[in-house]
């Protein structure tokens, strides 16, 4: 492609045709047959919610990520809010955070009471700088928040290394990074804490819903305790002990993941292995076509990793309006979107803590820039062909124009 000039017909966005006639979502749920069977059966089963199934889910992901225990919550944003939890933060405590996430990373911190200290993100995987660490941390320091940005995973070894000098709990939110590598080893079984969304949009859904990995059984002991009011036993482990006792030791929540959900991620998990490999061929078709493009930057991959490819954000060149390109890009039906609007830009944030644009530099930087293109493992082959074709479509018109 590339080297060889073409033409193309006239952008929809100044009245041509689309490339697709229909808009083609930046990503969603895939369901088949048997998820459907085994939600039927918990359906007529003695238990919708806290049973066997909950159980079920949990050995099957950690034993698929490679971690001692996994808890599983109602949401992804619970789970953080467990992993905060556990960790011990609480009022005065701080902690530390990319600001290029959505804002479940950060809101788990203030609803413990604690605050987020934000600390600017490596220019290339977007992930949090583990060399601006440092100078951040402060005696009332308690966590670091990484983001796996995209499925691409953090540096973890140097940021569990800062952890360590610090006497810090590393809560990794891999919501983008289930099944993703991080020096041969799988993301879940790293960190103190690892935290998974199974919304609509990610690898495996489950509707709404969450886990947390963790190799620590004191931990996982705290996010059980969490999810279920702060009591100590659960309503099937009192019944099977043939017991009317209980006690509530913390202040939790109703953070439990139904029985049907987690029939629901069983199934999905079966399938996780093959989802991976053909986000990984879409990538690689992406990566392929836009080499050497200019107007588009793809997004780079250290050696060390093997990312699990949730999204796919691509850079435009500076010289172009993103807006334009994203505008442009939705006219010929290709549902892009942009991830993300740094945290600590929102007005919340900005109203509450004072933080301002140049605080940092490098995630806003490539906020004005970033645009996530479809990417999810039931896209056609002839889906993939459709977004290249509007992003070379566009790239001409736009780079044309000037
Ligand atoms: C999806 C997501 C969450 C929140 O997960 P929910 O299940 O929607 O609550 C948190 N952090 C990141 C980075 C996410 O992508």
């Amino acid at each position: 492609m590339g080297t060889v000039k073409r033409s193309f017909p006239l952008a929809a966005i100044k009245g041509g045709p689309p490339v697709r006639d229909r808009l083609l979502p930046y990503s969603r749920q895939e369901i088949q047959p048997e998820d459907i069977q085994s939600v039927v059966e918990v359906l007529t089963s003695d238990w919708l919610t806290t049973g066997p199934k909950v159980a079920e889910f949990e050995e099957a992901f950690a034993a698929y990520v490679g971690a001692s225990y996994a808890v599983t919550l109602s949401s992804g944003t619970a789970a953080l809010h467990a992993a905060a939890f556990a960790a011990g933060l609480e009022a005065g405590d701080e902690a530390l955070i990319t600001p290029l996430t959505f804002a479940a990373t950060a809101n788990c911190v203030l609803y413990q009471g604690a605050t987020p200290v934000f600390s600017d993100v490596c220019a290339d995987t977007l992930n949090l700088d583990p060399d601006l660490l440092s100078p951040r941390i402060t005696r009332r320091t308690k966590a670091i928040l990484p983001v796996d940005y995209a499925g691409h995973p953090s540096d973890l070894d140097s940021i569990l290394e800062v952890a360590l000098r610090h006497g810090l709990t590393v809560i990794e939110d891999a919501c983008h990074a289930l099944g993703a590598r991080y020096r041969d080893r799988k993301v879940g079984s790293l960190a103190h804490m690892t935290v998974f969304s199974f919304h609509p949009v990610k690898h495996i859904t489950t509707g709404e819903g969450g886990m947390v990995t963790t190799n620590d059984a004191r931990l996982a002991e705290r996010l059980r305790m969490f999810r279920n009011h702060g009591i100590t036993s659960d309503a099937r482990q009192r019944q099977k002990a043939g017991t009317w006792f209980y006690e509530m030791v913390a202040l939790g929540y109703n953070y439990r993941l139904p029985d049907v959900a987690c029939a629901l991620g069983l199934s999905q998990l079966r399938r996780l292995d093959g989802n991976l490999q053909r986000r990984g061929e879409i990538a690689k078709r992406y990566t392929e076509a836009f080499r050497g493009m200019g107007v588009v930057l793809a997004p780079s991959v250290r050696s060390e990793v093997e990312p699990a490819w949730h999204l796919y954000p691509v850079r435009i060149a500076e010289d172009i309006a993103r807006a334009e390109f994203f505008a442009s890009l939705r006219a010929e039906n290709i549902g892009v979107n942009v991830h993300y609007i740094p945290v600590h830009l929102h007005s919340y944030y900005r109203d509450r803590f004072g933080y301002q644009n140049g605080d940092f530099p490098v995630a806003e930087q490539a906020y004005s820039q970033l645009i996530s293109l479809p990417m999810f493992h039931s896209m056609t082959d002839e889906d993939v062909d459709d977004v290249i074709e509007a992003v070379l479509k566009v790239a001409h018109y736009l780079r044309a124009e000037r």
